[in-house]
């Protein structure tokens, strides 16, 4: 199973929800920086295909020159995607493969944007207002600006998009209780898996 959501929509919140659920999360954008940084082939392809700017002199990811080369350029977030994302399918399938609980969940930004989510058994999206999202990330990193947050969420797919290609919707807005429609959705899928 698959959770995604805008930047800011809750969806890291609402995965831990499942965790405590004892049903294990794949958090695939943190993993995706560690294999950028630590899978080796993954790390000549970047080199080969993004130059000697894309990691340090001690090998660590160049997060802000790999940001501003992919950066509104749809050809390049497209090629790095069919770098990173064959690697985090094999990391997620292996690391899938190993846990004990009756489903797990892969969560990621991009679940629909690079083809993930046509890998997954159901996709639930966690949805929020614009407005609601933006001040949650202006209270979480008060290192970015609306105008940065903004050029990020041009770069997601809309949520209107997300829903419509979703088995399951998650309201993260002020008059909603998360567990409640967390226990309802795991509910739902529990019986599916049963059939
Ligand atoms: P990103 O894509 O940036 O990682 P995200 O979709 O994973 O964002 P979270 O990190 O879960 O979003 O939530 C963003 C911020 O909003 C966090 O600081 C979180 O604690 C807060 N938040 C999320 N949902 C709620 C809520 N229902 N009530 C209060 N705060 C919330």
């Amino acid at each position: 199973m698959g959770i995604t959501g805008g930047i800011g929509s809750g969806k890291s919140t609402v995965a831990q929800i499942f965790s405590i659920l004892g049903i294990p999360v794949y958090h695939a954008d943190d993993r995706a920086k560690w294999l950028m940084t630590n899978d080796t082939g993954l790390k000549t392809k970047i080199l080969e295909v993004f130059g000697e700017k894309s990691y340090s002199d001690k090998g660590e990811l160049n997060r802000t020159f790999l940001a501003s080369e992919v950066f509104g350029n749809i050809e390049k977030t497209q090629l790095i995607n069919s770098l990173v994302h064959p690697v985090v399918k094999a990391d997620f399938e292996a690391w899938a493969l190993d846990q004990k609980s009756a489903y797990v969940l892969k969560e990621a930004a991009l679940l629909f944007e690079t083809g993930s989510a046509e890998e997954l058994d159901f996709v639930i999206t966690v949805s929020s207002p614009l407005r609601v999202r933006i001040n949650r990330i202006l209270l979480r990193d008060p290192h970015r600006n609306e105008e940065q947050i903004n050029a990020i969420i041009d770069q997601q797919l809309p949520d209107e998009e997300k829903i419509k290609r979703s088995d399951f919707v998650v309201k993260n807005v002020d008059n909603k209780l998360l567990i409640p429609q967390v226990l309802g959705i795991h509910q739902k899928i529990l019986a599916t898996l049963k059939k």
